[in-house]
């Protein structure tokens, strides 16, 4: 019976060669994966800077970081925010190389990498709280924080399996959510990567920025934000191809918000910059930002849209 079972399967391998039935989904596998991520990160509790979950979080990413990218490096500068004085603050950048596109000899592509970022802090206090009490307490930021990086970490060891073709670098901004309401002390790792972009050739600069923030929540809704809109709508325009062709209801063709966000610093560097963000979420900076909000469902949907938009860019 068992001998019989094989001799079935390789039939079917041999009458099957290519996967002519097309090919399997290379993202089967990676939703448990993602949620995994994010399960970890809430854990860890508030990460905003200074914090022991920060700590965490920062050792986590290194962990990835060794594991699967092709080099990393550790961007640690100190930041002065009005209320809190310096601040040491840490970003984190993972290169993946990329194999070359196909004509391009060499081991490795020399075009410009695309960069995909998310910030992995979390706000410090939660000030859309209507008790005064609770506005002085850290969040956990499950969305605001937590879907964003855990979809760069499947992303690391993603790439790392599926090599791509044009270099990508993947970013964990430090310090977007620090600052005060109605102060300009937010994107704090963005604006200073984006400052030293400025110290080298911009031959080398990102030929694109994609920035992934608050996507995890269930039933996702992601429309297109107004300043990528403005900045970038052949980009923008990709994406939402790579949507439509996949099936992807997740993402809506319609635009809804300005969001300023890590993708404005990359924008004034005149880079086609797209934030991927669904604001509509009332526990935004509440202490009700907490895992059971989220769905690993809505984490892999932006992540195969992000992998395909890879691809064709
Ligand atoms: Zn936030």
């Amino acid at each position: 019976m068992r001998g019989w079972g094989w001799g079935v399967l390789l039939l079917m391998t041999a009458f099957m060669p290519g996967q002519l039935a097309g090919e399997p989904d290379p993202t089967q596998g990676y939703r448990a994966l993602l949620w995994k991520h994010l399960e970890a990160l809430c854990a860890m509790g508030p990460r905003y800077p200074g914090s022991a979950g920060h700590a965490q979080t920062r050792a986590y990413i290194r962990d990835i970081a060794e594991r699967y990218a092709d080099s990393w490096k550790e961007q640690a500068f100190v930041a002065r925010v009005g209320y809190a004085g310096e601040l040491p603050l840490y970003n984190y950048e993972l290169t993946f190389k990329g194999t070359g596109r196909t004509g391009h000899t060499g081991g490795s592509d020399d075009s410009p990498p695309i960069l995909l970022g998310a910030h992995y802090d979390t706000r410090p206090f939660a000030d859309e709280e209507t008790d005064p009490e609770k506005q002085e307490q850290p969040i956990v930021g499950a969305n605001d924080g937590g879907s964003g990086t855990a979809i760069l970490l499947g992303m690391a060891q993603y790439l790392h399996e599926n090599p791509p073709e044009r270099p990508v670098k993947l970013v964990f901004f430090d310090g977007e959510d620090y600052g005060r309401r109605g102060s300009d002390e937010y994107f704090l790792g963005s604006s200073y990567y984006a400052e030293q972009l400025k110290q080298e050739d911009p031959s080398t600069w990102p030929a694109r920025v994609l920035v992934v923030d608050m996507v995890g929540k269930k039933d996702v809704k992601i429309f297109k934000e107004v300043y990528s809109f403005r900045n970038a709508p052949g980009f923008l325009d990709t994406i939402y191809k790579v949507a439509e062709d996949l099936g992807n209801t997740q993402f809506v063709p319609m635009l809804r918000y300005s969001v300023r966000d890590d993708h404005l610093p990359f924008i004034y560097l005149k880079i086609p910059s797209v934030l991927l963000i669904d604001f509509d979420y009332p526990y935004w900076h509440t202490l009700e930002d907490t895992l059971d909000k989220c769905s690993p469902d809505s984490l892999l949907g932006v992540f195969e849209v992000v992998v395909e938009t890879l691809k064709r860019v």
